[in-house]
């Protein structure tokens, strides 16, 4: 696809909301602004707006709504003690939201500082109500979709007409995750056979929507997520939307962080996972204790295939010692139980997930400095 009229953030057209609008802090439930951006084959980027959020309209045959032609983020803007306003390695899901869009034939040529200052204007808009207490946050959630016709035989694989926008929603802490973190018991899984997620050589390793809306059936009651599983061996993938670890006790005297690798493109490659695989990897022997004091040294991650199989033994011969779930939704959570061909597994909790979980709470609200410039500060 060609560089067409590029995206820029200087030709932003803003819109107020009306003098009537009061604000509300603590009883809005969504922001109040939406960033929009349309593009065509023919010119490219179009102009950028902000403006009271408002309902969308498409064409009936729109790419969108007949072939699911849509992907999406998932990003937390957080408040810090000082009240400046802080988003978590935004360029991570810029880069994935590309691979997403290039995917499904998409447009995926803008400039990720262009658009970060367009967040930037949009979620400062919003500061007035942005939470500031622990585990609260403005959602942010980019979506670029098909809006042309996606309909009968085309030229190409390539849409006519795209837009890219930007919803945001307040989440003030309350959902189930918070409460089920590191010193709880955790949250249960169902292991699910009965939908399968990802498969090698589909699209499980991008943020679809059609990923999405496809397994949303699959979650049982008292469950809070479903763990996908695939292959004969029952390999464990990722969780509802979560990336999932185990910690597993090596014969080396090795404590390892066992998540499953990328290679077979079956589960997304989540911006909590790879983070959380660099801390850890910059924490072993030898290596600096800040910002993981704590965590023992001996300590490696390593990425490969977990069987369902792997994860009983284990549990039986005790060399399992806690699995989490890691993602923007719930930061780090336990995994207490697994329901899996009938039976429930209880998995022991470990203090370790509790202290993964302040660290990269901390680095997302600017409590904790890792060093890496992780947490972008958006300017006032
Ligand atoms: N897996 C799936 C299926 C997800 O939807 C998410 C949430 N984006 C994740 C993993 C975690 O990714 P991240 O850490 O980037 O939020």
């Amino acid at each position: 696809m060609s560089s067409l009229g590029p995206l820029k953030a200087s030709s932003l057209y803003f819109t107020p909301l009306p003098p009537s609008h009061v604000v509300q802090p603590g009883k809005e439930t969504h922001g109040r602004y939406m960033l929009t951006i349309p593009w065509n084959r023919v010119s490219g980027w179009g102009q950028p707006k902000i403006a009271a959020r408002q309902d969308l309209t498409f064409d009936p045959l729109a790419g969108v709504l007949q072939y699911a032609v849509t992907c999406f983020e998932g990003m937390k803007c957080y408040k810090t003690d000082k009240g400046d306003l802080r988003l978590f390695r935004p360029n991570k899901n810029f880069d994935r939201l590309k691979r997403s869009a290039a995917r499904l034939g998409l447009p995926h040529d803008w400039d990720n500082d262009e658009l970060l200052e367009l967040f930037a204007k949009l979620v400062a808009l919003e500061a007035p109500i942005v939470p500031d207490t622990d585990g609260s946050s403005l959602y942010l959630r980019p979506t670029l979709l098909e809006t042309s016709e996606g309909f009968g035989i085309k030229e190409d694989a390539y849409a006519a007409e795209a837009l890219l926008y930007v919803a945001t929603t307040l989440n003030l802490g309350q959902g189930l995750y918070p409460s089920s973190d590191g010193e709880g018991k955790g949250i249960k899984l169902d292991a699910c056979k009965e939908y399968i997620r990802a498969w090698p050589g589909g699209t499980g390793s991008y943020k679809l929507g059609a990923n999405y809306g496809t397994v949303n059936i699959a979650k049982k009651p008292g469950y809070a997520m479903s763990l996908w599983l695939h292959g004969q061996e029952d390999f464990i993938s990722e969780a509802g939307g979560m990336n999932v670890w185990i910690i597993k006790q090596a014969a080396d005297g090795f404590l390892e962080f066992v998540t499953m690798g990328l290679e077979n493109g079956i589960v997304l490659p989540g911006v909590t996972r790879e983070s959380i695989i660099e801390l850890i990897t910059d924490h072993g022997e030898g290596k600096k204790d800040f910002p993981l004091d704590g965590m023992p040294k001996k300590v490696r991650v390593v990425q490969r295939d977990i069987p369902m199989s792997e994860i009983i033994e284990s549990l039986a011969d005790g060399t399992m010692k806690g699995m989490f779930g890691c993602g923007t939704g719930v930061v780090v959570v336990t995994v207490g139980g697994i329901q899996y061909q009938g039976k429930q597994h209880t998995i022991p909790s470990n203090p370790l997930i509790k202290l993964l979980r302040d660290t990269v709470t901390g680095i997302q609200r600017g409590k904790v400095d890792e060093g890496r410039g992780w947490s972008f500060k958006v300017p006032e």
